[in-house]
């Protein structure tokens, strides 16, 4: 197959980076890590994405994770349309906001009360700053590798094994905003004992991705979300899991449910606005309770809870509620990442494949990836040739190794078997 005209594209791009930084409003967006330029996207529709060159894309980024029913859904486009003819955001409360915060409650094991917010990284900074007003302690755990948005406190530099002291890893970020956050490696339990031991009277919270999206896809070992839950309990920290990614995705009642594992608070993002800007945060009413203004500790937001975002999200969660696609998609998933590892081992290609239910990474690395230290040694280069090769033909993949895939609800087999006859060309011509 030829790769296809992206000329309309390639001046879009140039005009925007004339006016926008990098010419993305995301630098996840820019091809950075894969070479040339962004495509244009015109319009999507189901699992496709067309851009303005009138190419189509089967979509595997599904904006990067929300879209697991796909584009212009009937359902959530309804939901959509009927809040619109009311007005787009009043500042004052709606019913919409307790539907949705209902659904929530409803759905999620450990939420019992949720605050929603705009986007993933609000919701982090919020259940930090309740972490630490709740237990009045000042530290945070987190682990290498995972992501919880562009947070001044938790953009922290991947430590490399050893207890890592903070180090802003963006200029901007003042030493004294990353001094309080312990960086460890995820799925390390005796170090986490271990500084537990240590500092535990001195920790806030521990924040985590329950399944990492971030670094590719990472799962937790055995015991490693079961330790955290143990520890934090132990000392009276609060045990923050970040379910942005995996909420609505791994499972109905996000990665808490499908792992069995119940945090003390959750963050979400991403499907539960189901393609509109939402976050939110919830656990435990106790500790909810500890935010303004019930409590003391302050978080707001203008556009919070915002109407068209809740009617979104409300139709969203209620078609999964009502449909439970997740054994079906997991299958399909499952159909299509033994076709691509297979494809791989035909190309004699060394690579590992990671999953959990819709997410998914092929990793071009032998070695299983548990950790930063060990997703640190993909083979980049060898990804962006895999990533261009997918492209020309037809196929929309996050671009970097980093990011995880996934697929989406109206995904046929015929789609599946599409995908992985391009893998197999692609992967026996970068062999
Ligand atoms: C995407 C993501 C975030 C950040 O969400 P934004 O809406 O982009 O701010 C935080 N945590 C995880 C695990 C994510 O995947």
């Amino acid at each position: 197959m030829t790769a296809r005209s992206r000329t309309r594209s390639e001046a879009e791009f140039e005009r925007a980076l004339k006016v926008i930084p990098g010419g993305v409003n995301s630098p996840a967006r820019a091809f950075g890590a894969v070479g040339g330029h962004p495509v244009v996207i015109d319009r999507g529709e189901g699992q496709y994405l067309y851009d303005i060159d009138g190419n189509r894309y089967i979509d595997f980024v599904g904006s990067w994770g929300p879209h697991i029913l796909g584009h212009l859904h009937p359902q959530v486009m309804s939901g959509i349309e009927e809040a619109l003819k009311k007005g787009t955001s009043f500042g004052a409360p709606t019913v919409l906001e307790s539907e949705l915060a209902e659904l929530v409650a409803e759905l999620v094991p450990s939420v019992e009360k949720v605050r929603m917010v705009n986007s993933g990284t609000e919701a982090a900074m919020s259940a930090i700053r309740l972490a630490r007003g709740y237990t009045g302690r000042d530290k945070i755990i987190k682990f290498a590798g995972c992501y919880h948005g562009h947070v001044d406190s938790l953009l922290v530099q991947a430590g490399s094994g050893a207890l890592t002291l903070g180090a802003p890893s963006s200029p901007g970020v003042p030493q004294g905003c990353t001094a309080d956050t312990l960086v460890l490696e995820y799925n390390d339990i005796e170090q986490l004992k271990e500084t537990f031991s240590q500092a535990g009277d001195q920790i806030a919270g521990v924040i985590l991705e329950p399944v990492v999206g971030n670094m590719g896809v990472v799962l937790p070992e055995p015991g490693f979300l079961e330790t955290v839950r143990e520890l934090c309990t132990q000392h009276q920290s609060v045990f923050i899991m970040d379910e942005v990614m995996t909420g609505f995705r791994v499972a109905l009642g996000g990665a808490q449910q499908r792992f069995g594992v119940t945090p003390d608070i959750c963050m979400l993002g991403k499907v539960i606005g189901g393609g509109m800007p939402v976050g939110a945060y919830g656990g435990k009413a106790e500790i909810m309770d500890a935010i303004s203004p019930v409590g003391s500790v302050y978080q707001a937001g203008t556009l919070s809870g915002n109407p068209i975002a809740m009617a979104s999200g409300i139709a969203t969660l209620q078609c999964l509620r009502e449909t439970n696609p997740y054994p079906e998609l997991e299958a399909k998933t499952q159909r299509l990442t033994k076709g691509l590892s297979a494809a791989a081992s035909k190309a004699g290609l060394p690579h590992t494949l990671a999953e959990c239910g819709s997410m998914f990474t092929l990793f071009f690395n032998p070695e299983k990836v548990t950790s930063f230290a060990v997703s640190s040694q993909n083979d980049t280069e060898r990804f962006a040739r895999y990533f261009q090769g997918m492209l020309d033909r037809g196929i929309y993949l996050p671009c970097s190794q980093f990011e995880a895939n996934f697929a989406s609800t109206c995904m046929t087999d015929e789609d599946i078997d599409q995908t992985i006859q391009a893998a197999e060309e692609v992967l026996q011509s970068i062999g």
